[in-house]
């Protein structure tokens, strides 16, 4: 898309910015959220995953350690009570947590660490203990013995001899759970199951698993224990996802802020063209004007170029009237005069001298309080009495300007003449040809392009051509392309004509060869100019 198009629609609908800067922060909100949702989550797995490593090992630990101080108590099962009741005894006190110790031969609980000799069956001890299997654990709320309180009664089966074994009840105390998941906020418990009885980390009674909340973050086994471990908690709790929330509007704040700031900048009116000026990216190129029944060129047209650095040619007509929108056809003008200054010191060695230079002119600048100063210090910025002047107006300015009679008079006072460019374009055209005094008329090469094709415009055309010889005004026809439309706008008395027919717009060089051949120009005429003035760039 061509620049000035991007530019004009943007200048002109500033609401564009406000969406696409709320687009872009609505984008960013949503990509904040996203990418941090998806960071907690996995470091809040990455920390639930330590701490049920920690909590496993520690569990094994606690196990293995009990397991490692009971084994040597399995020969003593097939020994006498009152020769073992009292390493029984040191062993109990000496263990931590350990509440009592019983031997068990051919399944009865035949002496105890507390009470010495007794006779009991384990079941009667322990109802729910399965002595069959080499390792069982139960948890039980508590028995006369236990003060109420929850304990584990573990169940060791001697190796060699099913019926016999160790049967301890340890203190099933929570403390170091509660630590070890205290360590993490998002961990809101533990619970120890065995079979289907549970202790939890929030409440220290033994419970059924039934009563236990339903899906637990993660379920680990104890290896060579028949218990599990449950661990409770939030992958993403929701005080988390308030403060992502938050942030995240924060962002989208900010990158709104910063996006409408940037773009407002980026596409404040005007800012590409005064760049332009000011990095030299605008040159002028010359389209030669030939008189009826001759070959040379009898004038110039001055048209301005914009070669942007990204978006390359940009069409005249769309930055011209780009920068009339924006008030910036004024210093665009005066970066036109030095252009053309600059050039006419290498013009007029090849240009010969009489040579007419046509100038658009835009109506805002004509009306412009500066106007008048900055055609004196143009003209005195070229080289002298080597060209002669005529500034292009189109009809809006006399449509928009009520003092244009007296403006007019003004320009044919400095010796420019006047020619009322895209004729017949505009509104009331007739009129102002009475009205006003031009010397040139210049035929929109929209009538031009319709010669030969029957249309309605060919008669106004003619008419048109026959009002201009009344009036004696020179007539150029823009936009000649093809020797019909030639021949024909010749024959009805057209005096000069202008287009792809004769010459394409040229740059300096291209017009050095163009007049080669024709008459020769003053070889000093930069001398007798006097200074030539440098381009400005900038306002
Ligand atoms: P315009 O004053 O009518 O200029 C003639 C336009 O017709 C130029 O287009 C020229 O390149 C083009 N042209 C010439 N011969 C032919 C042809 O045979 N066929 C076709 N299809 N086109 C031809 P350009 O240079 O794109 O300029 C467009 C308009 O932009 C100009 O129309 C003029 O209104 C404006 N413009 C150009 N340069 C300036 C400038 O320096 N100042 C101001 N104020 N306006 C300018
Ligand atoms: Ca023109
Ligand atoms: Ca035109």
């Amino acid at each position: 898309m061509p620049l000035s198009t991007t530019v004009r629609r943007h200048a002109l609908q500033p609401h564009r910015v406000v969406f696409l800067s709320a687009g872009i922060s609505f984008l960013s909100f949503l990509l904040f959220i996203v990418i941090s949702v998806a960071v907690t989550c996995h470091q809040r797995a990455e920390a639930h995953n330590q701490l049920i490593g920690q909590t496993r090992s520690y569990v094994i630990r606690v196990m293995d350690e009990l397991k490692q101080i009971l084994l040597p108590l399995q020969a003593e099962t097939f020994d006498h009570c009152d020769r073992v009741r009292d390493d029984l005894a040191e062993q109990a006190a000496s263990t931590p947590n350990i509440r009592y110790i019983l031997l068990v031969n051919n399944n009865a609980a035949f002496c105890s660490s507390a009470s010495g000799p007794m006779n009991n069956e384990i079941h009667q001890i322990s109802p729910f203990t399965n002595d069959n299997k080499a390792v069982d654990i139960r948890l039980v709320s508590g028995a006369p013995m236990l003060r109420g309180k929850p304990a584990m009664v573990l169940w060791l089966r001697n190796p060699t001899t099913p019926g016999n074994g160790v049967l301890a009840t340890l203190n099933l105390n929570m403390t170091p759970y509660l630590l070890l998941a205290s360590q993490q906020r998002e961990n809101t418990g533990m619970a120890i199951v065995t079979g289907d009885t549970a202790i939890t980390t929030w409440n220290e009674q033994v419970i059924n698993t039934d009563a236990l909340p339903p899906n637990p973050l993660r379920r680990i086994a104890i290896p060579g224990y028949p218990m599990m471990l449950y661990f409770y908690g939030e992958i993403l709790p929701e005080r988390d996802l308030h403060i992502i929330i938050m942030a995240g509007l924060l962002v989208a704040v900010l990158v709104a802020s910063i996006c409408y700031v940037l773009f407002r900048l980026r596409l404040r009116p005007g800012k590409e063209i005064m760049q332009g000026i000011r990095r030299g990216e605008f040159h002028v190129e010359y389209q030669p004007i030939i008189a009826t029944g001759s070959d040379t060129a009898y004038g110039l047209e001055a048209l301005m170029r914009w070669v942007h650095p990204t978006e390359g040619r940009v069409p005249a007509d769309a930055f011209i009237s780009y920068a009339e929108g924006q008030n910036l056809i004024v210093p665009l003008t005066r970066h036109l005069f030095a252009l053309i200054a600059r050039d006419a010191h290498q013009l007029c060695k090849v240009v010969p001298v009489g040579t007419k230079l046509g100038i658009n002119l835009s109506p805002s600048h004509l009306t412009n309080p500066d106007f008048r100063k900055d055609v004196r210090q143009w003209l005195a910025m070229m080289p002298v009495d080597h060209f002669e002047y005529v500034f292009e107006i189109t009809e809006r300015t006399m449509v928009s300007e009520s003092n244009a009679d007296e403006m007019f008079d003004w320009i044919h006072q400095q010796n420019i003449k006047i020619a009322i460019d895209d004729f017949g374009t505009g509104h009331s055209a007739l009129l102002y040809l009475e009205k006003f005094h031009f010397d040139y008329l210049k035929i929109d090469r929209g009538f031009v392009q319709s010669i030969g094709m029957k249309t309605v415009t060919s008669p106004v055309l003619d008419t048109v051509l026959t009002l201009a010889r009344e009036l004696k005004l020179k007539t150029v026809a823009e936009g000649v392309e093809t020797n019909a439309q030639a021949q024909w706008l010749i024959n009805r008395g057209v005096t000069h004509l202008q287009g792809y027919f004769y010459s394409r717009p040229l740059g300096v060089q291209q017009l050095a060869k163009y007049f080669s051949g024709s008459q020769p120009a003053s070889e000093d005429c930069a001398d007798i100019s006097g200074s030539i003035a440098p381009v400005k760039t900038g306002k």
